[in-house]
């Protein structure tokens, strides 16, 4: 089913996990999946490193799986900074016939180590070639704090309005830590005439180094109330996963609340902190 079907019906959750590292079997991603599976997920998206990392081969593998072995409709991300045309079109006829209908259409980040090639320079150049040659249910990635290469979030929102005039047929956002930038985000889009459903991206922090790496990479802000717990249980990591957890049901909960579309849930493929999530949020979700 193509996802943006799903928003007719319901407040949509979703979950996202990423292929196992090289030195991993690919199975353990399987026993990730069997677990998800059982919180009725509404789609699992399956990342894909634009680097040229290996597992990238994986992700096509893992969502077709997650579709056709676990029978959870799945999302395939493509970032297309680092592939060629012909490359795209080679993607796109393996990824229908795995009968994946739903991609996460991305730019993806700028690697030094690798020279992009110049056949797509924006996600929305991707977009417009999916839709030219299929008929996938595309979804794009959004900034409710601004992309940190844009230099206003004027000029962001301009430049997500092209992405969804290209052919976008959802939104799902960068994980945020105060939600009063996705209410403000939510008012420039109606305003610049974007009316595709919206996803909230949510990340459970359940330690401290991983929150300083997002920090860093994606420019979020991190409120007074965040850094608190963040500091405060820095050296407990079971305080500081309970912490994590309890943040991000406040925030869903708050979400909820005010009518988003759907939530996202970055599972950084940790089954346990989506299942607590889960107890917590899905009874809000259906009321
Ligand atoms: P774009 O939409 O192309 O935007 C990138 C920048 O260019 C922005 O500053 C934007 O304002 C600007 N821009 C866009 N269009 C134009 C235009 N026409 N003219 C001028 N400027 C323009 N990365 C991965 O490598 N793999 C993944 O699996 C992955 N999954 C993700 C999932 C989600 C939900 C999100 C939010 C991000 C994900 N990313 C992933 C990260 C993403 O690749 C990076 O954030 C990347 O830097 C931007 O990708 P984009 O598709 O938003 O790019």
């Amino acid at each position: 089913m193509k996802t943006s079907e799903l928003f007719k019906r319901k407040r949509v959750l979703s979950f996202e996990i990423f292929p196992p590292k090289r030195t991993d079997p690919i199975d353990t991603i399987y026993d990730t999946v069997e677990k998800l599976k059982d919180l009725s997920p509404d789609f699992i998206s399956v990342t894909y490193g634009a680097g040229g990392n290996e597992s990238n081969r994986n992700t096509f593998e893992i969502a077709s799986a997650v579709k056709n072995r676990y029978g959870v409709e799945s999302v395939a991300h493509l970032p297309c900074i680092n592939l060629t045309k012909e490359a795209v079109l080679d993607m796109l006829d393996n990824l229908k016939k795995a009968g994946i209908e739903n991609m996460l259409a991305l730019r993806g980040d700028i690697n030094p180590d690798f020279t992009p090639k110049n056949d797509f320079k924006h996600a929305s150049d991707l977009i417009s070639f999916i839709k030219e040659h299929s008929d996938f249910n595309i979804i794009g990635a959004c900034y409710p704090e601004r992309h940190i290469e844009c230099g206003s979030v004027i000029e962001d929102i301009r430049n997500l309005k092209t992405k969804v005039d290209a052919g976008t047929d959802h939104l799902i956002t960068q994980l945020f830590f105060d939600n009063s930038y996705f209410y403000s985000f939510q008012e420039r889009a109606a305003i610049a005439g974007i009316n595709v459903p919206i996803q909230a991206g949510i990340m459970p922090v359940v330690n401290k180094k991983q929150i300083e790496r997002m920090v860093s990479l994606c420019g979020v802000d991190l409120p007074k109330k965040f850094l608190s717990i963040m500091n405060r249980y820095e050296n407990n990591p079971e305080a500081m996963r309970d912490a994590g957890i309890a943040y991000a049901v406040d925030q869903m909960v708050d979400l909820i609340a005010q009518g988003v579309d759907g939530i996202h849930l970055y599972t950084m493929n940790n089954p346990y902190i989506a299942f607590r999530i889960y107890e917590a949020i899905n009874v809000l979700l259906a009321a």
